[in-house]
């Protein structure tokens, strides 16, 4: 009996409480109802326009990512002469090799497109016996060099000795300039008389490099009028100019851009 009345009592709030529940929920959901469209036009809601628009965003980025990826770096390595540290600490010589690299492959990647990289340095490298004179022919060196295993794309014998052109010259540089048919070709090797002014060294190997990318004298040229007053690195003469001329420029680029 006492279970029934409870039933009936339960029966009872809930008749009356019921209706009052139903309507709070229906108010509740009605108001989040109202609320919703508000926040749509607060936020909209993403429509097909976002997702091409990150697309977009990727592909300029995939773009700018491409035009910062550069060709990759030119390697040079430097033998140097052992005669050369007996007089020169091996360090003092590294350190400036090194400088005038990376001032030389600022240049370079300016004008041609390319940086220079050090692919080593090697101080243990005994040259060639015609190559132990006081002075010596810089084919010599050249021919020497062609015959020991090259790693990178530049090998540049670094020496104290006076190097002697052909007709036997004094010259602070000297490089193989390669002929193809009528074309010039990219070269490896060069040699240059170590200087302890940087800036020296800098535009002898600029220039050295210059005719290993196939660039000859602007000087000799004689199709361009006047061609022996321009100022460039590929001038025969060491200018105080720190730029190719453009027709040099060009052949350079043809073969290391
Ligand atoms: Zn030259």
């Amino acid at each position: 009996m006492k279970m029934k009345k409870a039933g009936l009592v339960i029966l009872l709030i809930s008749a009356i409480l019921l209706p009052q529940l139903i309507t709070t929920a229906i108010n509740s959901i009605l108001s989040r109802d109202i609320e919703l469209p508000k926040n749509n036009l607060k936020f909209p809601r993403p429509t097909g326009a976002v997702p091409r628009n990150i697309l977009e965003n990727k592909e300029t980025n995939i773009f700018k990512i491409s035009a910062l990826q550069e060709k990759s770096p030119l390697t040079i390595e430097f033998i140097i002469d052992p005669e050369l540290t007996k007089s020169i600490p091996q360090e003092n010589i590294e350190e400036n090799i090194k400088e005038v690299a990376k001032q030389a492959s600022s240049i370079f990647l300016t004008q041609v497109g390319r940086r220079l990289e050090i692919g080593k340095v090697t101080f243990n490298i005994q040259p060639a016996e015609e190559i132990n004179g006081q002075s010596v022919f810089g084919f010599e060196i050249l021919n020497w060099l062609g015959k020991l295993a090259q790693t990178t794309d530049f090998i540049v014998f670094v020496t104290g000795k006076e190097i002697k052109s052909i007709t036997g010259e004094s010259k602070s540089g000297y490089a193989n300039v390669k002929r193809h048919e009528s074309d010039y070709i990219k070269s490896k090797e060069s040699t240059i008389l170590y200087n302890s002014d940087i800036k020296v060294i800098k535009k002898v190997l600029l220039h050295e490099l210059g005719h290993n990318c196939g660039a000859t004298h602007i000087d000799d040229d004689k199709t361009i009028p006047g061609a022996e007053k321009i100022e460039s690195i590929m001038h025969s003469k060491i200018t105080s100019e720190l730029k190719y001329d453009p027709k040099s420029a060009d052949a350079i680029k043809q073969n290391c851009g």
